[in-house]
C-alpha cells in the first residue's frame, strides 16, 4: 500500500540559520521512511546545507519551485540540474501562491512537471480551487481541469511517482481547513481521474496529500480517509515539535 507522506512547505519564513538548526534538531527523531515519509521544502539557498546535514537520515529536503528549462538566461531562477547536483530530488510544483502571484499557468506547471520527471525529481503537484470556484459549485471541475492540464504528455509509469497535493486556496494559511469529508471526496476525484487516464495500477500508486491549515490537532482527521495519503503543511511545519507531532499523528 501507499506510504504516508508528510511534507512541510516553509515558504519564505525560515532563515538559513533556522533551517540548519531545524535539521539538527529533528534528524535523529524522524520515523523510518517505510512507516512515514517526511520532507521539508525550504528556500533554495538553504537546500545544500540542509541536505548535507540530513545526510543518510530519512528526512527528505525539497525545493519549493524550479524552472522548466535546463539552463539559460533566466535570472534568479533555479534549474532541475542545479537541484540534483546537490542531491535534491523533491520539488513542489504549481503551488497556488506561485499560480496567483507569479502568473504560473497550467501550461507552465505541465512543463515544470516534465522537467522534474526528466531529471528524476519527485514532484508534489499542487491543485485546488479558489473560494469563488467553490461557492459557484465549480470546485471539482476546476481541480479536474488543473490535473488534466498538468499531466499533458506524462506517461503512466511517470504518474506513479507523482504526488498530488489537493490544496483549496481558501484553506491555505487561513486556519479554515477543509472538512475532511470534502477533502476525501476531492482526493477520490483526483484518483478517479488518474484511473480514467492511466488505469488502475497508476491510480493505486499515486499519493494524494491534503493541504490547507493542517496542524497536529487535525491531521488525523484527514489521514483517516483511505484516499488521503499525507499532507502538505505550511505554518505548522516550521516548529520542530509541531513537525514531529505531525509525523507522529500520521
Ligand atoms: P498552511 O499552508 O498549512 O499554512 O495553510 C499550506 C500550503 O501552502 O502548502
Amino acid at each position: 500500500m501507499r506510504t504516508p507522506f508528510i511534507a512541510g512547505n516553509w515558504k519564505m519564513n525560515v532563515t538559513d540559520k533556522e533551517a540548519l538548526a531545524f535539521v539538527d534538531a529533528v534528524k535523529d527523531r524522524i520515523p523510518s521512511s517505510e512507516e512515514v515519509e517526511s520532507a521539508v521544502c525550504a528556500q533554495a539557498l538553504s537546500l545544500k546545507g540542509m541536505q548535507e546535514k540530513a545526510g543518510n537520515t530519512d528526512l527528505r529536503i525539497g525545493a519549493q519551485n524550479m524552472h522548466e528549462e535546463d539552463h539559460g538566461a533566466f535570472t534568479g531562477e533555479i534549474s532541475a540540474q542545479a537541484l540534483t547536483s546537490i542531491g535534491i530530488d523533491l520539488v513542489i510544483i504549481g503551488h497556488s501562491e506561485r499560480r496567483e502571484m507569479f502568473n504560473e499557468t497550467d501550461e507552465r506547471v505541465n512543463r515544470k512537471l516534465h522537467a522534474a520527471l526528466a531529471h528524476g525529481i519527485m514532484p508534489i503537484v499542487c491543485i485546488g480551487e479558489n473560494v469563488d470556484d467553490r461557492d459557484a459549485g465549480r470546485a471539482t471541475g476546476v481541480v479536474r481541469e488543473q490535473l488534466e492540464q498538468a499531466l499533458q504528455g506524462v506517461e503512466a509509469e511517470q504518474v506513479k511517482g507523482c504526488v498530488f497535493a489537493y490544496e483549496p486556496v481558501w484553506a491555505i494559511g487561513t486556519g479554515k481547513s477543509s472538512h475532511p469529508e470534502e477533502a476525501g471526496e476531492m482526493a477520490r476525484t483526483i484518483r478517479a481521474y488518474v484511473h480514467e487516464a492511466y488505469g488502475q495500477s497508476a491510480a493505486e500508486a499515486v499519493r494524494i496529500q491534503y493541504g490547507g491549515s493542517v496542524k497536529p490537532e487535525n491531521i488525523g482527521d484527514y489521514m483517516a480517509d483511505n484516499d488521503i495519503d499525507g499532507a502538505l503543511v505550511g505554518g505548522a511545519s516550521i516548529k520542530v515539535d509541531s513537525f514531529l507531532a505531525l509525523l507522529e499523528a500520521a
